[in-house]
């Protein structure tokens, strides 16, 4: 299987033969500005000295700062970390914010630390890259793994080094370190502001089936939202296993059992199944919140959700895409579905370097319109350039850098 980088150029080459954007500048976009390794030393609680490999790709900045998250684990490397600070580019122009394209990561399984380990590595991945860090230059958040207490520990760190007072090097702080409300839920928030944009569109009835891969902060969070709206939740899945009943979950209930045994299997009234049964389930909407990579030209022709809002970053290949899109499958792309939380992101830098707080209520009105507007806009160019929704995302991205880089 290709890597995501290769994925993530594959769908460049693809947009590229849909519209002429000139070859220097597709060129240009192949590379990014620069990709930096670090060495992170952690003197570990046995008192042994470990050393973790950390990474901060800035992939481009024309929009802005380069802006995106950083991912701890143990199956990250270089090329998974371009290609996600490739889509951040992609998906801050979609949004329409005033942002570059980064992404970070360490190869860790943070699961096998301790608390105090954690909190050195995080403070070391700040110390080795602080040069380039700034409100105005590079701006961090969390992906997968990292929580608002790590962006906290490196907020701190930034300060200590720099002085800088502004808060604004890192979002997805909690409250109390200069977080904005509603930063926890905004992914899954977007992502149902755009279904909701584009469902009667792609033919979904009002009411939905909705299978979720992925059971951290976005899957279960969009579980959570998508359930308040009045739809049924049929089957979730965390990294271990999935669980599914046709007539729907009791998610609350389903909470409070992984809490207590750590799984989500084993749930009474549910059935057990694999993470490749749950992605072939009959449904309305499937929701992959996980990893890239999990719907390829190995299982697309077995898929049968009608419409695919994709929460996690990368998980169908461009093979696949193919498949789904002659399949009649429309997918509604990572770079739309999920930009919920880099704008929230950006209202939480906002707020920070105006030294305001803003309401939840307030933040919410501002992502819902962004949302729609940037769910509609690309229906649009999808239409007007008979391509599927991901080429309409990628044009009307690729439209707002070339300006700028001109
Ligand atoms: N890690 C998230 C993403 O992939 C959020 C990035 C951010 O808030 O900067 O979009």
């Amino acid at each position: 299987m290709q890597n995501p980088y290769q994925n993530a150029m594959a769908q460049l080459d693809k947009v590229s033969q849909i519209k002429n954007f000139g070859e220097d500048f597709i060129e240009k976009l192949r590379h990014p500005d620069r990709d930096i390794r670090i060495s992170i030393p952690v003197k570990m609680d046995d008192g042994s000295l470990k050393i973790f490999e950390g990474y901060r790709v800035e992939y481009n900045n024309a929009l802005g700062p380069y802006k995106g998250g950083i991912r701890y684990h143990q199956d990250t490397e270089i090329n998974e970390v371009k290609a996600l600070a490739f889509w951040m580019a992609i998906k801050c122009a979609v949004a329409n914010i005033p942002m570059g394209g980064g992404k970070g990561g360490v190869t860790v399984d943070p699961k096998k630390l301790s608390k105090s380990e954690l909190e050195k590595l995080s403070r070391g991945w700040v110390q080795k890259l602080s040069d380039i860090l700034g409100p105005k230059k590079d701006v961090p958040a969390p992906d997968v793994n990292t929580t608002p207490e790590i962006m906290a520990w490196m907020a701190d760190e930034f300060e200590k080094i720099t002085g800088d007072k502004t808060r604004a090097t890192f979002t997805g702080k909690p409250i109390e370190a200069g977080g904005s409300e509603g930063r926890g839920p905004a992914t899954g928030l977007g992502g149902f502001y755009v279904f909701d944009t584009l469902r009667g569109q792609l033919g979904l009835p009002e009411k939905c089936k909705v299978v979720i891969q992925g059971f951290g902060n976005v899957g279960a969070n969009a579980a959570k939202i998508f359930s308040q709206n009045g739809h049924t939740i049929i089957a979730v899945s965390d990294s271990k296993s999935a669980i599914f009943n046709e007539n729907g979950l009791d998610l609350k209930k389903i909470e409070e059992h992984k809490k207590k045994t750590g799984a989500l299997k084993d749930f009474s009234g549910t059935k057990n199944i694999t993470n490749a049964e749950l992605l072939e389930l009959s449904c309305d909407l499937l929701v992959p919140a996980a990893f890239e990579n999990v719907i390829t030209d190995a299982n697309a022709e077995k898929i049968k959700a009608k419409v695919i809002l994709e929460l996690a970053n990368g998980p169908i290949t461009p093979k696949a895409d193919e498949i789904l899109f002659k399949k009649n499958i429309s997918v509604i792309p990572d770079v739309l579905a999920n930009s919920g939380g880099v704008t929230v992101s950006y209202f939480e830098w906002d707020q920070n370097l105006k030294n305001e707080h803003w309401s939840e209520n307030k933040v919410f009105d501002k992502l819902k319109l962004m949302m729609e507007d940037a769910a509609k806009k690309i229906l649009e160019k999808a239409k007007e350039n008979k391509t599927y929704l991901r080429m309409g995302a990628f044009i009307l991205a690729l439209e707002r850098i070339k300006e700028k880089m001109l």
